[in-house]
C-alpha cells in the first residue's frame, strides 16, 4: 500500500474507449449471432466498469454473471497463484460463454479462470480483455478480443484500481510518483 504522491496522466480517453467498444460488439456480435443466450462473465472487481459498457452494445439475448479471481491484492504486484474467490451463480454447461477481463498481464489469472470453467463444458467460450500487457507475459495466453495494447505501465481508472482507489475514473490513466526524481 503506497501513501506516496501520485499524479494520473491520461493514456486512454473514455472517447476512444467507448470507439472500441463498439467496435469489439459488432465482432462479437457476429461471432454469437447463433446464440440463443450469451453468458457474459465478468471478473470482479477491475471489469464492472467495462462489461456494463461491452453489454449496452451488444445486439444479442445475454445473461450477466460475476467471478471473481484474486490477483494483485491491494499492492501492485501479481501474486501468481490464482484463486478463485466467488464463483458464477449460474450453470454454464452447454453454453455459450464470454468472459471479461479488464487486464491480461502476465496471463496467469485469464489462463487459470478459462482453465476452470472450461472444466464445466461450455458449448463455447471466449474472453475479451480490455487491456493487453504483451511485454509482462509469463504463460501463454491471448484473450480472443483485446480493447488496446498498452506498454508495461501500472494504469488504473474505468473500474481499475490502484489499492481500492481511481476505479471511478471514466478513463485509463498511468500512475506517475511525484516524488520519485530517479528518472
Ligand atoms: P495477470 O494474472 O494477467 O498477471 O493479471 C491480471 C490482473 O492483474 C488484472 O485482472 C488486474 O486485476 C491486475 N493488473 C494487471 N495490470 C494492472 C495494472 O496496471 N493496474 C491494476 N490496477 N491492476 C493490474
Ligand atoms: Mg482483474
Ligand atoms: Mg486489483
Amino acid at each position: 500500500m503506497s501513501h506516496r504522491p501520485y499524479v494520473i496522466d491520461t493514456m486512454i480517453s473514455a472517447k476512444a474507449i467507448a470507439a472500441r467498444i463498439e467496435d469489439l460488439a459488432t465482432e462479437i456480435g457476429s461471432e454469437f449471432s447463433d446464440t440463443n443466450k450469451l453468458v457474459v462473465v465478468g471478473l470482479l472487481r477491475g471489469s464492472f466498469v467495462f462489461i456494463a459498457d461491452l453489454v449496452r452494445e451488444l445486439d444479442l439475448p445475454v445473461e450477466v454473471d460475476f467471478l471473481e479471481a484474486s490477483s494483485y491484492g491491494d499492492g501492485m504486484e501479481s501474486s501468481r497463484e490464482v484463486r478463485i474467490l466467488k464463483d458464477l451463480r449460474g450453470q454454464i454447461e452447454g453454453r455459450d460463454v464470454l468472459v471479461v477481463e479488464d487486464i491480461v498481464d502476465t496471463g496467469h489469472t485469464l489462463a487459470h479462470v478459462t482453465k476452470f470453467l472450461l472444466n464445466r463444458k461450455p458449448a463455447r467460450l471466449k474472453s475479451i480483455a480490455l487491456l493487453d500487457k504483451p511485454a509482462r507475459r509469463e504463460v501463454d495466453f491471448k484473450a480472443d478480443w483485446t480493447g488496446f495494447e498498452i506498454p508495461d505501465e501500472f494504469v488504473v481508472g474505468y473500474g481499475i484500481d490502484f489499492a481500492q482507489r481511481n476505479r471511478n475514473l471514466p478513463f485509463i490513466g498511468n500512475v506517475r510518483f511525484t516524488d520519485d526524481n530517479s528518472c
